[in-house]
């Protein structure tokens, strides 16, 4: 018997001197002390020994287990610190180390002249209203009173999605085309208000007066350039209420060209035509650069007696072609057929109350370009972040 268990204890301690896991070493615990381990299985067959020689075995039994025991004790430190150690090894930390730098984006010119011009006309108590890219003929064109045979409608600047009657080579109401303007939110909301209380989605029954601006996203066939690009974005005005004029027009340009281009600004009606308003006119303001004057003063290295020298030289300003004035909107009052066919105005009812209006259309890349001192809009689609940070 003793022989036996000198057996199981030097083969166990040779098994815990070499496992290197404390999940092995949990092995080989159970296969010796546990409930089916080998000296558990001797302590069974105890039956079998006679019984002067039982409380012997016991004690040698009892023996080895407490032999194993602290070996196993031991082996289970050893193998922690070790885990201790590799653990140590392998997540040390250099808190001398420079953090990683997260690399932020950092917003687009066209952004920041639309949150600079939302915020002059949120301050004159304008909403902001946005519409879909995608718009029927009818709202795009029909209600805004640009005619069937308006160049505008041509495919060569118009895209269109869907058209209803392609054969006679005419265009209906129904057709659908990326808007060419967002003044056919103008067009939803104006249905949305008036007598027909005509709803779209996006587009609940309101009340008038209007006060809004519809920024967002227009589409013309155009090939790119350095002005040009099929794709740009628009943030036309609309206020409609009882005894709206043109004075009321020109003190709102007036002071949003203020505080967007600088307090110093002054602005000039010149007529014009667009088949939404009437009358019309486009809106100049004086040149930011040259404050009206057509000159600017530029430093410029000259020789002077053999020796390259500073000097400062008047010259033509480049912003405004030294005019003085640069073209930044065109705006009027809404026309009359405009308002009947938005359900504005009743003109079969001699009692209707009778609302006028007023309606602008600002280019937002035309600004921000101005503003900004930008020479060619294609550098505001190439989204080089190099470009975009000196804003
Ligand atoms: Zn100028």
């Amino acid at each position: 018997m003793k022989e036996m268990l000198d057996k199981i204890r030097e083969q166990a301690e040779k098994q815990i001197a070499e496992t290197v896991t404390p999940e092995s070493l949990d092995e080989i615990r159970v296969s010796v002390l546990g409930k089916k381990g080998e000296l558990t299985q001797i302590l069974k067959g105890m039956k079998d020994v006679a019984p002067e020689e039982r409380p012997k075995v016991g004690q040698m039994v009892n023996a080895v287990r407490d032999v194993l025991e602290n070996s196993i004790a031991e082996k289970k430190k050893e193998l922690k610190a070790k885990v201790i150690e590799k653990k140590m090894e392998s997540e040390w930390l250099d808190v001398t180390r420079p953090g990683n730098r997260t690399v932020r984006g950092h917003k687009h010119p066209n952004q920041i002249a639309l949150e600079d011009l939302e915020r002059v006309f949120i301050g004159m108590g304008y909403e902001v209203v946005e519409g879909p890219e995608i718009e029927y003929d009818r709202m795009n064109f029909k209600l805004l009173n640009i005619p069937e045979d308006h160049p505008a409608k041509d495919e060569q600047d118009t895209f269109y999605i869907a058209r209803h009657d392609e054969s006679k080579g005419e265009t209906t109401e129904d057709d659908i085309v990326l808007r060419t303007q967002t003044s056919s939110v103008q067009a939803r909301v104006m249905l949305a208000a008036g007598r027909l209380k005509e709803t779209s989605k996006g587009f609940p029954e309101r009340s008038l007066p209007i006060k809004l601006i519809s920024p967002g996203r227009v589409f013309r066939s155009d090939e790119v350039d350095a002005t040009h690009s099929p794709s740009f974005h628009q943030v036309e005005g609309l206020v409609i209420g009882e005894n709206v004029t043109m004075a009321d027009l020109k003190g709102t340009l007036d002071q949003f060209a203020k505080e967007f281009f600088g307090p110093d600004t002054k602005t000039k009606l010149r007529p014009h035509h667009f088949p939404f308003t009437e009358p019309s006119a486009e809106v100049d303001v004086t040149c930011f650069k040259c404050h009206g004057t057509g000159r600017v003063k530029k430093l410029e290295e000259v020789k002077e007696d053999g020796k390259l020298v500073r000097r400062e030289v008047d010259c033509a300003c480049t912003a405004c072609k030294s005019s003085g004035w640069i073209e930044i909107l065109g705006c009027g009052m809404v026309h009359p057929d405009v308002l009947e066919m938005c359900g504005i105005n009743d003109s079969s009812n001699p009692d209707a109350p009778v609302y006028t209006g007023f309606a602008f259309g600002i280019g937002l890349e035309r600004v921000a370009l101005l503003k900004y001192e930008i020479a060619d809009m294609r550098l505001l689609y190439e989204n080089d972040i190099r470009f975009l940070e000196q804003f």
